[in-house]
C-alpha cells in the first residue's frame, strides 16, 4: 500500500497496471465509458478534490451534532402547514410581489478557509487531516458516478453501487479493487465502497456545490479547447422528469375569495419523533419543487421541471437547471436561466445576439425585457392566442385565412407570403408555383371564381393588417426569414433527448430540488466529457 505521507517535492510512485482486457475494452464499440474513464486526466480534478476533502472533514465533524435546533417549536397543525407551504410556492406569488426565485439556486454550505492544497492530491493520496479510516479516493468515487451516467444509468448512489459490484472492469477502471478473499472483513480504502459511502460522497458533493462547479468547468474546458464554439444564438426549452413522490390536491382561497385547487407533494417531518402531531419540529414538503407539469390540455405529469439552454447550430446543451416549482409556466423560466448562463459564461454572452424559444415565450413584454436587460433579441414561435381561422369578408377565391396568417384558396392551396406594403398597411400573398415555375392557377378548375385572368402570374392577394391583429407586421411569422430562424429551434429537443434518455433516466429516484439539480449537474458533466471524447 502507498503511504499517504508524501513530502512536498517528492514524486509519488504511481503504479500503473496494464490488464489485457483493458485493451479489449478500449476497442469495443460501446466502450466509450471505458475509454473516457481510462483516460480521464485526474490532474484536472485536483481543485474539486481538495474542496471535497475539506467538505468531508466538516461533514464528519457536523455529523454528530443534532440537525434540528433544540429550541425549535411550532404550534402549527398539519393542515396549517400544507397551506403555508402552498402559499410559499413560486407559482403562488401575486404578480406585483417581488419576483419569486424561478430557477432553483441551492444553498451551498459555506466552508471555513480551504485547508487542503490541491497540488498534494493524486489518485490514492488522501489528505492526512482526515483521521481514522483512510477515506475512499475522490478520483475513484468521481469516476464511478461519471461512468454510471456514461453507461446510460441514473447517476445515483444505488445504481453506482450495483454497477461497481457487478462489473469488475468498471470497478477496476475507477481504481477500486475487489475484497481480499482471505480477509473479507478487512477494510481497505481501495475496495469497492459501501452504498453508505457512495451516498455520503454524493451528499457532500451536492451540499458543497461541487457537482455544479465541475459542470461549469467542463463546459468552459470544452469552449477553451475548441470542442464547442460560441454561436450568435441560444435556444431553450423545458422538460419534465417523473417525480419519486405522490401528491395530494389542496383546496385554497385566492385573493378574490374564489375556491381553487392545486396539487402539492405531501407534508412530512425531518425528525424521528414518534408523534408528529405534537412534536415541536416544522412540517416540510416531502418533495420540494415537484408540481404538475402541464404539457397540453390532456397531458399532465407529476414531476420536476428542468430548463435546458443550448447552442442550436452545434446542437450542444450548455446548461440544465431545476425550476424551483415544476408548475411554473415556461414563459417565466427562460429569462432567469439565460441571465444565469450569461453570468457563468461571459465570453459566450458577448457573442449571443438572439435567443430562440417555442410559443410559450411569444410575449411582447418578455421580448422587451430581453432587449432592455440582456441586449439580445428574443425570437419565439408564433402564438396565435385565441384567434380562429377567418372565413368571412375574404378576398375573392379565398376560402379562409388561418390564425397563423396563411390564406387558403378554394382549390386548397396555401398562398405564399411575399411581403408587406407598408404605405397601405397590407400583407401580400401569391399563389404557389409548380415545379416548372408556372402558377398553380394556370390549370386550376376554380379559376373562373378567382383569378379570371389570362396572365400566367397567378393570383395575388392582399390582406390588411387590421384583419390579422395577432400578427406583428414588423416580424410576421409567415416570412421566410422568420421560418428560417425558427427552424433551428427544435435542435433543443434532441439535446433534451440526449440528456434525459441516452444519459440517465427520466424517472427520478430521489426527492427534492437539491437532489434534482445534482442529478442534472452529474448528467451534464458526463454529457460534456462525451462530447469532448467524440470530438
Ligand atoms: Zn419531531
Amino acid at each position: 500500500m502507498l503511504s499517504p505521507i508524501v513530502a512536498q517535492d517528492q514524486q509519488l510512485p504511481l503504479i500503473h497496471e496494464v490488464h489485457a482486457d483493458d485493451h479489449y475494452l478500449l476497442n469495443t464499440i460501446d466502450g466509450e465509458w471505458f475509454e473516457i474513464l481510462h483516460n480521464l486526466p485526474w490532474e484536472d480534478y485536483r481543485e474539486p478534490a481538495a474542496a471535497y476533502y475539506d467538505a468531508l472533514y466538516e461533514f464528519n465533524i457536523n455529523e454528530h451534532q443534532p440537525v434540528i435546533g433544540a429550541g425549535e417549536t411550532t404550534a402549527e397543525t398539519k393542515e396549517q402547514a400544507k397551506q403555508r407551504l402552498l402559499f410559499a410556492r413560486a407559482t403562488m406569488q401575486a404578480k406585483d410581489d417581488p419576483p419569486a426565485q424561478i430557477i432553483y439556486q441551492g444553498e451551498v454550505v459555506q466552508l471555513n478557509a480551504t485547508k487542503v492544497d490541491p497540488m498534494d492530491l493524486a489518485p490514492g493520496v488522501v489528505p492526512l487531516r482526515l483521521v481514522g479510516r483512510k477515506p475512499k479516493c475522490f478520483f475513484s468515487l468521481l469516476k464511478s458516478f461519471l461512468g454510471t451516467t456514461l453507461m446510460g444509468f441514473a447517476p445515483e448512489p444505488e445504481q453506482v453501487y450495483l454497477l461497481l459490484k457487478s462489473n469488475p472492469s468498471f470497478a477496476r477502471v475507477c481504481g477500486f479493487a475487489p475484497k481480499e478473499k482471505d480477509r473479507p472483513e478487512q477494510y481497505s480504502y481501495i475496495q469497492v465502497p459501501s452504498l453508505r459511502k457512495l451516498q455520503q460522497f454524493d451528499q457532500v458533493m451536492r451540499q458543497a456545490g461541487i457537482w455544479e462547479r465541475i459542470k461549469v468547468s467542463e463546459v468552459k474546458a470544452n469552449f477553451q479547447a475548441g470542442v464547442i464554439e460560441a454561436e450568435k444564438e441560444l435556444v431553450g426549452d423545458t422538460t419534465h422528469y417523473h417525480a419519486a413522490s405522490g401528491f395530494e390536491t389542496l383546496t385554497y382561497e385566492d385573493e378574490k375569495g374564489n375556491v381553487k385547487k392545486k396539487s402539492q407533494s405531501k407534508v412530512t417531518k425531518g425528525c424521528r419523533c414518534e408523534d408528529w402531531s405534537s412534536c415541536p419540529h416544522e412540517w416540510e414538503l416531502s418533495d420540494e419543487g415537484a408540481g404538475t407539469v402541464v404539457k397540453s390540455k390532456t397531458k399532465m405529469y407529476w414531476g420536476h421541471k428542468a430548463s435546458v439552454i443550448g447552442l442550436p447550430k452545434q446542437g450542444v446543451a450548455i446548461d440544465a437547471v431545476a425550476v424551483t416549482d415544476a408548475a411554473t409556466h415556461d414563459g417565466q423560466t427562460f429569462f432567469p436561466h439565460v441571465e444565469k448562463v450569461f453570468g457563468q459564461y461571459p465570453e459566450l454572452a458577448a457573442c449571443i445576439e438572439r435567443a430562440l424559444y417555442d410559443s410559450a415565450c411569444d410575449d411582447a413584454e418578455l421580448k422587451a425585457r430581453f432587449k432592455d436587460e440582456l441586449g439580445i433579441e428574443l425570437k419565439a414561435s408564433f402564438n396565435p392566442r385565441r384567434s380562429k381561422a377567418l372565413t368571412s369578408d375574404l378576398p375573392r377565391g379565398i376560402e379562409k385565412i388561418t390564425p397563423y396568417g396563411v390564406p387558403i384558396c378554394l382549390a386548397g392551396h396555401e398562398l405564399d407570403y411575399k411581403g408587406i406594403r407598408y404605405d397601405s398597411g397590407k400583407f401580400i400573398y401569391e399563389a404557389p408555383r409548380q415545379d416548372d415555375g408556372s402558377s398553380v392557377c394556370a390549370s386550376c378548375s376554380r379559376r373562373w371564381d378567382c383569378c379570371n385572368r389570362s396572365t400566367q402570374s397567378g393570383r395575388t392577394v392582399t390582406v390588411s393588417f387590421d384583419t390579422l391583429p395577432q400578427v406583428d407586421p414588423n416580424d410576421p411569422p409567415m416570412a421566410k426569414r422568420f421560418k428560417a430562424i425558427m427552424s433551428r429551434r427544435p435542435s433543443v429537443e434532441r439535446m433534451i433527448k440526449r440528456l434525459k434518455c441516452d444519459l440517465g433516466d427520466d424517472r427520478l429516484s430521489k426527492r427534492g430540488n437539491e437532489s434534482f439539480q445534482a442529478y442534472l449537474d452529474k448528467t451534464m458533466i458526463a454529457y460534456h466529457l462525451l462530447i469532448r471524447h467524440l470530438h
